[in-house]
């Protein structure tokens, strides 16, 4: 199937229009025309081959919106004209126990990434920065009507990668809960957690975003750069989530868990962290990682999106925009998720 859309083709040179072959649609296929595709900083470590896994050309793009256009025979989810969204990953064994708990991510024989990756067969796979997009539909989520189409497509990483560990570390009204970075993840991070009842604290660097961060749902806001501020809440946090795309000091994270808390990292700075083990030793604290949500958990977080009013807080921006959008990404000038609008697409 013909596709067009935006690709890099070195960790240097800006995104340049491109055409392509997706795989024609088979029976358990749909074929999705994407409306809106939200910019995640994973697509700027992986275009500029930040994570050193970089595979060219590369059409970004993992959170992607729009509507189904064909549907195989054996299709059972969708119709022609619904909404659709795909995410992360659009492949996985199927049969290995973690596929079968309904935790795709962790699937033992390896997840398939939606782009930057190959399928099983081999196939190199291209994102969202598209005008379409071919997915089993195992691999693709329905959207309801009530969810405001550009301000939902974050919800597709953003949003299950936040929400899944809190729910994972069943967050509630008894918990007390840090949220580092007000980025992408960072703010809907803090909505889920709001959401779910419990007391939130934001950490962020920025001294600009503490009105925000209190209208976003946050209990008390940290300025992080006044390391005084930070130390006051040592000890006091059962949860920590950290969504800092960039190396930081995680130790002064750490120090912030009670007894048998845990810090869960789903930031991916491209240098590793230092951890001290004196930082894990107190408190008996856990340290962890986590990765999107599995495919039941993704579509029951949109669910969950639809009942309760949430989406992401977006600025849509035209696919000719990268480069100022992927500059903007990085300084932390975005509030709070930048949305590709696909119309703007061109024609070649
Ligand atoms: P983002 O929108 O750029 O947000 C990152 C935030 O981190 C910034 O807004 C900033 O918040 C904070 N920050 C940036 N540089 C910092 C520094 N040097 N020290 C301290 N804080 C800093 O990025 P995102 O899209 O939310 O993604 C965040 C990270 O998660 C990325 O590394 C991404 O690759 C990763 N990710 C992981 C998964 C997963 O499955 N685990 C999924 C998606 C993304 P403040 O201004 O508030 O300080
Ligand atoms: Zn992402
Ligand atoms: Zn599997």
């Amino acid at each position: 199937m013909k596709s067009l859309g935006y690709a890099a083709h070195d960790k240097r040179s800006p995104l340049l229009p491109f055409r392509f072959e997706r795989r024609d649609p088979g029976p358990n296929d749909v074929v999705v025309e994407i409306a809106y595709c939200g910019i995640c900083h994973s697509d700027i470590h992986q275009v500029r081959d930040e994570w050193g896994n970089s595979i060219y050309p590369m059409v970004p793009g993992h959170e992607i919106v729009g509507h189904v256009s064909k549907v195989g025979s054996a299709v059972k989810k969708f119709r022609e004209g619904d909404r659709a969204a795909v995410g992360v990953m659009v492949n996985s064994c199927r049969a290995c126990e973690n596929c079968k708990a309904g935790v795709e991510p962790y699937c033992t024989k390896g997840m398939v990434g939606t782009y930057n990756a190959r399928d099983y067969d081999g196939t190199l796979l291209f994102g969202g920065y598209a005008n379409n997009i071919v997915v089993d539909e195992h691999y693709a989520f329905t959207l309801s009507p009530k969810l405001d189409m550009a301000a939902a497509a974050p919800l597709l990483c953003a949003g299950i990668t936040t929400y899944s560990p809190l729910r994972h570390w069943k967050v509630g009204p008894a918990t007390r809960v840090g949220i580092v970075g007000l980025g992408g993840l960072g703010h809907m991070g803090l909505k889920f957690a709001h959401s779910l009842g419990a007391h939130v604290i934001q950490f962020t660097t920025s001294a600009s975003k503490t009105e925000d961060a209190k209208k976003l749902g946050a209990d008390e806001v940290v300025v992080t750069k006044d390391p005084p501020a930070i130390s006051k809440h040592t000890g006091s946090l059962d949860f920590v989530l950290d969504c800092v795309s960039a190396p930081h000091d995680i130790n002064a994270y750490l120090g912030l868990l009670r007894l048998d808390g845990t810090l869960c990292s789903v930031g991916l700075p491209e240098q590793p962290l230092a951890v001290s083990p004196f930082a894990v030793l107190t408190n008996r604290r856990s340290l962890s990682g986590s990765m999107i949500g599995g495919m039941a958990e993704t579509q029951h977080m949109l669910d969950y999106c639809a009942e309760h009013g949430i989406v992401s807080d977006v600025e849509l921006t035209s696919i000719d925009k990268l480069p100022e959008a992927y500059d903007r990404v990085i300084k932390g000038d975005v509030e709070y998720r930048f949305v590709i609008d696909m119309a703007t697409l061109p024609k070649i």
